[in-house]
């Protein structure tokens, strides 16, 4: 396992080490399980929590069923033959002062069970490890792995040692108990010097915060005498994990910074003023504050690089629209990335008509200066599609929209000047280079999300933008009221579809969402993931695809409720006495392109005024007719998703109303979500709450970056100190040495961060 002498050893090469040749297949079998393969894989694999080697487990928190690792007392132990099956059982009783568990062993014959008997001796304390299951009302653990504090040390002295010391309690399996992991990483840990760890952490960093080294800092977590040391290591790692990002972003920025772009000034009397000119209503302040600023860095001979951040109906659309047009004005181009065909499809209807003649070049009628919109989607026939990609290609579109079809390789510019990504959260980082790199020059950037981020989020994840933010709503919007309406009261249910028949009857829509397709379907157009209390939660993400295969369904719990679907559901309204006469649409994923936009076009004309679709029209979709929204299964949806999906409603002047259909007992996260919900109307307050309930994989993944998944000690929900910290320093650094050629351990960090990311995208194409 050792490394020959003669041979030049990269530093950090032992990290990479198989644990197969380091521990012996046997032991790295069951760790490979838990995708650790290599010594640094292991080094990484913090403890969860630490035991006080004092404490007892509290007894009656154990259910059965469950996997556990308890810390007790041993009583008593006790072996008899059994005469009825034959064969010896030895019967245990351990402690925490107050309740017992029953250990239970079985063997052919009573020496089997000595070892057990001369270890499980009254008095010793030590963790046990099973499933716990009842036997005539008492809890028991049958074949317990165990490990007794301070009698496996080598001499007395060595044990007093060890019965003092916090017990590192890792993320562990059956095959792999907590004991043996950590025996497994010290014997990995003990053996290597500081130059074996190469340490991301720039040493002034280290000493500015007086942070240990990386070698100390896995000594500190993996083996600590006492909580101090623990939680040095851990503070020292958790800044570690903020820097490396926040050095791979600082880096990113400035890389970008120093580019050259092509300056796009305004030109007076261009497309832009006379759009302005007709402009059908005034822009809120906000509105016109963040178009100052866009309008002057796209003048900036630098590429702008601008997250605008706006609440849901806040008018982004307008926002990019005019610094669209800045753009072709002076001579470039602009795409407009889209996250769906339906919303692509949307924008590109919206821009002509907002845009009206002066998306007319080269028609008849067109304005004299005059561009045009062209929309580009991975399913749009070969004619349109080869029409579209040559306006895109001569120039001859000023404005291009699309979905990732923009990013296919046969796509190309004649002047790309300027890129809009709408709704960010669907699009990594990879794809948004994909798309600048198809100009000249690196063109100017405005990515624009819906869901509020807080701001340590928008560090972490965006931390490479500046960002801009629209709070205010357009004045005259009546705003949407809230109500949560529980399942399976009937009367209710059908007060609900009343509602919706007089939202139509007074010349409005309504939305109806359903989690699936149909009755036989996995949930779409949400990737499941769990609630703090195990349940199943459809988080905010992407269009509707495949289902997750990684849901887990062998848990306990109750069995999952069967969630409407949309084609159940829109047959059942059909044939509601209360909507008899009301013409009743779907829209879901499944269906062509065509047949989507038409289902939405007839639903906007009030042609079919009901329309149930899945949260593919949760974002964007704008149909200012839009009052009424009704979303089934409601507990299933995350607090952002709603918010997005009752920002459909309430667009035009006449108020909106949102009615969440939902079975979630008083006192579940999801009743709370709903009632928040119900409570608030602001965005960035909802996204404060979500933050808080949420899970801190599924914030990061929620808004997405590959990133997410190299955190472990870092949260963003309660580090927001670390993190700006951590991003000064870090920009500090890159101001001094922009390619951190001066550190190549913190390089190899991030280029290890960025594989992850690199995979993600991957998957997702
Ligand atoms: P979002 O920010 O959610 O993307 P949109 O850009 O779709 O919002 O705008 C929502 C609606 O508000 C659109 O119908 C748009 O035409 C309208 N709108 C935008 N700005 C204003 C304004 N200043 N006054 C009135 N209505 C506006
Ligand atoms: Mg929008």
């Amino acid at each position: 396992m050792s490394v020959p002498d003669d041979a030049v050893v990269r530093p950090g090469a032992r990290l990479d080490e198989a644990l197969g040749r380091v521990l012996g297949e046997r032991s790295a079998a069951p760790l490979a399980k838990l995708g650790l393969h290599t010594t640094g894989d292991l080094l990484r694999h913090y403890p969860r929590r630490y035991s006080e080697p004092g404490t007892l487990t509290d007894l009656a928190s154990l259910t059965v069923g469950e996997h556990v690792t308890v810390m007790a007392r041993v009583v008593q132990a006790t072996v008899r033959e059994m005469r009825s099956r034959g064969g010896a059982m030895l019967q245990a009783v351990v402690t925490d002062g107050t309740r017992n568990l029953h250990l239970t062993f079985f063997a052919k014959r009573r020496g089997a069970l000595r070892v057990h008997e001369q270890r499980l001796v009254p008095g010793r304390t030590g963790m046990f490890t099973g499933v716990v299951s009842d036997y005539r009302g008492q809890r028991q653990l049958t074949h317990p792995d165990y490990q007794l504090i301070g009698v496996d040390a080598d001499d007395e002295a060595a044990a007093l040692v060890e019965v003092s010391r916090p017990i590192p309690i890792y993320p562990a399996s059956a095959a792999a108990p907590t004991w043996r992991i950590q025996r497994c990483v010290r014997t990995v840990l003990d053996p290597l010097t500081d130059a074996d760890v190469p340490d991301p952490l720039p040493e002034p960093v280290r000493a500015r915060h007086r942070l240990v080294d990386l070698r100390q800092a896995l000594a500190d977590v993996h083996e600590p005498y006492d909580d101090t040391q623990w939680r040095r290591g851990q503070e020292r790692l958790r800044f570690e994990e903020a820097f490396v990002l926040q050095a791979e972003l600082a880096r990113r920025r400035a890389r970008t910074a120093h580019q050259e772009a092509v300056a796009r000034p305004h030109v007076p009397g261009g497309l832009l003023d006379q759009f302005d000119e007709r402009l059908p209503f005034t822009l809120t302040a906000g509105q016109r504050e963040v178009g100052a600023q866009l309008a002057a860095e796209l003048a900036g001979a630098h590429p702008m690089q601008r997250l605008l951040q706006g609440e849901v109906g806040s008018g982004k659309t307008v926002v990019a629209l005019r610094a669209m047009l800045q753009v072709v004005d002076a001579g470039g181009q602009a795409a407009l990335l889209a996250p769906t065909e339906v919303l692509a499809a949307q924008h590109a209807r919206t821009l002509r008509s907002l845009l009206g003649d002066l998306a007319e070049g080269g028609f008849l009628g067109g304005a004299e200066h005059s561009t045009r919109v062209a929309l580009l989607t991975g399913s749009q026939g070969a004619a349109a599609r080869r029409e579209n990609l040559l306006d895109a290609a001569s120039g001859r579109a000023g404005i291009v929209v699309g979905t990732h079809a923009l990013l296919s390789e046969n796509v190309q510019f004649a002047d790309l000047g300027l890129v809009v990504v709408d709704e960010q959260h669907r699009f990594g980082v990879e794809q948004r280079d994909t798309l600048r790199a198809k100009a000249a020059q690196t063109p100017h950037l405005l990515v624009m999300t819906a869901t509020p981020i807080p701001r340590t989020v928008a560090m972490t994840v965006f931390g490479d933008l500046e960002t801009s933010t629209l709070s205010e709503i357009p004045a005259g919007r009546s705003g949407v009221t809230t109500h949560v309406v529980p399942a399976d009261n009937a009367a209710w249910v059908e007060r609900t579809w009343k509602r919706v028949r007089e939202e139509v009857d007074r010349g409005g829509r309504a939305y109806v969402v359903c989690a699936r397709i149909d009755p036989d379907d996995e949930p779409t157009g949400a990737r499941r993931v769990r609630d703090e209390d195990g349940a199943d939660l459809l988080a905010l993400d992407v269009d509707e695809g495949a289902p997750d295969e990684g849901a887990d369904p062998g848990r306990g719990g109750p069995p999952p409720r069967r969630l409407r679907s949309v084609l159940e559901v829109a047959d059942e309204l059909r044939a509601r006495p209360a909507l008899a006469g009301v013409a009743v649409g779907e829209l879901h994923g499944r269906m062509s392109p065509d047949e989507k936009d038409r289902a939405l076009a007839d639903f906007a004309s009030g042609r079919v005024p009901v329309l149930v679709s899945t949260t593919v029209i949760e974002v964007g979709v704008d149909v200012p007719e839009a009052t009424a929204m009704v979303v089934l299964d409601a507990d299933r949806f995350g607090l952002s998703q709603l918010h997005q999906l009752r920002g459909r409603v309430g667009r035009g002047s006449a108020a909106g109303l949102c009615l969440l259909v939902a079975s979630a007992p008083e006192g579940t996260p999801a009743a709370t979500r709903l009632a928040t919900l119900a409570e608030t109307s602001d965005g960035f307050e909802l996204a404060a709450v979500d933050l808080g309930l949420r899970r801190e994989g599924d914030v990061l993944g929620a808004a997405q970056s590959g990133a997410a998944s190299s955190l472990r000690l870092l949260r963003v929900t309660r580090d927001a100190d670390v993190i700006a910290q951590a991003r000064a320093d870090a920009r500090e650094l890159v101001a001094q040495d922009p390619e951190l050629e001066g550190w190549p351990a913190l390089r190899e960090a991030i280029d290890r961060q960025l594989a992850g990311e690199r995979e993600e995208f991957l998957d997702r194409t």
